[in-house]
C-alpha cells in the first residue's frame, strides 16, 4: 500500500534497514539486537553501541525447528529463522533483559548458533525497592565490564545524552498518541504502527531526527480516523500491518494500544535521580508493565484507566500464539473487564499472520456487538 509522503520516511525505514544497517556494519559501526523493549536500550548505546529491535519476518520457519519446539512464539521463531537465514548479519551479538522464559531461552540459542561477540541476558526486578535498585546497578555495572571487553566503551556523560535522546523520541512518539486522545485529528492506528516500528530499526539520533521533522509537517489530517468503534488493542508485538487493516475494515477504530511494540515501551518516558545511572534505574523499575512483570490484577487498573482516558469500548487481546504470559493472564482480565462492562475478544495469530476470513468475520460480530450495546450507528461514536 502507497503511503502518504510524511510517513514514506518510516516505511523506507523498515524495508530498507537491512541494507542501510548492513553497509554501516560493513563501515565499522557496532549493532546490538535486542528482543523485549525490557531492555535498557540506553545502557547499550552509551556503551558505543547501536540497539536495533530484533523482529521476524511473517512466513513460514523450517530451519529454526533444528532448534526450538514449535511450541512458542512466533515472534521468536520467525526472527531466528531469519537470523539462521544469515538476516541479522549486521548484529554483533543480543542483549536481551530476561522478560519471559522463551525470549532468555532464545538468546542463550542464538549464542550458540549465530555468531557473534555480545551476548548478554539482563535479570529484571519484579518489584521497586532500595536492595533491588542495588542489585540492578550491580547488574548494570556487569554488563558495561562485559561491554567493554567486546570493544565498547562506556562514559557516564554518554550515557546522560542518551538519556535524553530516548526520551526525547519517547516524548515525540507519545504525542502522536495524544494528539488523538484530545480529539484533535491523529495518525491511524496503521500509521502510528509504521511510524514506532522504524524506530526500532534506525540509529535513535536519526529516528528522532524523522520524528522532528515529521512534527513540522503538522500531517495530522485523517477525519475518517474518526470513525468506527473505538477498541484498544493489547498484546505483545504486531509483526504485520494487515491487523490494523482487518479491524478498521470490520469498523473498529484503534484508539489505545497496550502492546510491546506500541504504547507500552513509552512509559515512563524518563527516569529521575541523582546521576545517570539511578535515573535509568528508575526508568526500568517503573517500567508500564508487560504481564511477564506484573499480576493480571494489577495490569487491570492501567488497562481500565486507558479505556477510560481514550474512550475505547471494547478490548480485542491480539495474542502470538503460544505468549504464554499474554495467554495466562487473559482468563483474569476477561472476567475484571466484562465485569466493568468492557466487551472482550481474544484473536491468535501464527506465524503467517494472515488474517482469515473467518478471523473477519469475528471482528465484525464484535463491532456489531458493541455498536449494538450503546445504540449507536456504526462509526458515530
Ligand atoms: S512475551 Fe510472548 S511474544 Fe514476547 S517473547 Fe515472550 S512469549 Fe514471545
Amino acid at each position: 500500500m502507497s503511503q502518504p509522503d510524511y510517513l514514506q520516511p518510516f516505511a523506507d525505514c523498515l524495508t530498507q534497514s537491512s541494507q542501510w544497517l548492513s553497509a554501516q556494519a560493513e563501515a565499522g559501526e557496532k549493532h546490538i539486537g535486542y528482543f523485549c523493549t525490557y531492555t535498557p536500550v540506553e545502557l547499550i548505546h552509551a556503551c558505543g553501541f547501536v540497539p536495533i529491535r530484533v523482529m521476524g519476518e511473517p512466513g513460514v520457519v523450517e530451519q529454526a525447528y533444528s532448534l526450538v519446539p514449535d511450541f512458542i512464539c512466533p515472534f521468536m521463531k520467525c526472527a531466528l529463522e531469519k537470523a539462521l537465514n544469515g538476516g541479522f548479519k549486521y548484529l554483533k551479538g543480543v542483549v536481551q533483559g530476561y522478560t519471559c522464559d522463551v525470549s532468555c531461552g532464545m538468546a542463550n540459542i542464538w549464542k550458540e548458533n549465530i555468531p557473534g561477540e555480545l551476548y548478554h541476558t539482563f535479570p529484571l526486578p519484579y518489584t521497586d525497592a532500595p536492595a533491588t535498585r542495588d542489585y540492578l546497578h550491580k547488574e548494570f555495572q556487569a554488563f558495561i565490564h562485559k561491554a567493554e571487553q567486546a570493544g565498547g566503551e562506556f562514559r557516564l556523560e554518554r550515557l546522560q545524552s542518551s538519556l535524553d535522546m530516548y526520551a526525547a523520541i519517547r516524548r515525540s512518539l507519545l504525542s502522536l498518541y495524544q494528539f488523538g486522545e484530545d480529539g484533535a485529528p491523529a495518525l491511524n492506528a496503521r500509521e502510528r504502527h509504521i511510524v514506532v516500528q522504524a524506530g526500532y530499526v534506525a540509529p535513535p539520533d536519526l529516528f528522532l531526527g524523522m520524528l522532528e521533522a515529521l512534527a513540522s509537517q503538522k500531517p495530522f489530517n485523517s477525519r475518517e480516523s474518526q470513525a468506527g468503534i473505538p477498541v484498544l488493542i493489547s498484546g505483545s508485538l504486531v509483526e504485520s500491518v494487515g491487523v490494523f487493516d482487518a479491524m478498521e475494515k470490520a469498523g473498529a477504530r484503534i484508539v489505545a494500544d497496550d502492546l510491546c511494540s506500541g504504547y507500552r515501551n513509552l512509559l515512563p518516558v524518563d527516569g529521575s535521580g541523582s546521576g545517570p545511572m539511578e535515573r535509568l534505574i528508575d526508568r526500568y523499575v517503573n517500567r508500564f508493565p508487560c504481564p511477564s512483570r506484573c499480576r493480571a490484577e494489577n495490569r487491570f487498573p492501567l488497562l481500565m484507566d486507558r479505556i477510560e482516558q481514550t474512550g475505547a469500548r471494547g478490548v480485542i487481546f491480539l495474542i502470538q500464539k503460544f505468549c504464554t504470559p499474554h495467554l495466562a493472564d487473559i482468563p483474569e482480565l476477561t472476567r475484571l473487564l466484562k465485569a466493568a462492562g468492557i466487551p472482550v475478544l481474544v484473536v491468535e495469530m501464527d506465524e503467517s499472520w494472515r488474517m482469515g476470513g473467518q478471523l473477519q468475520t469475528r471482528l465484525e460480530g464484535f463491532v456489531e456487538m458493541i455498536d449494538g450495546m450503546y445504540g449507536t450507528n456504526h462509526g458515530k461514536i
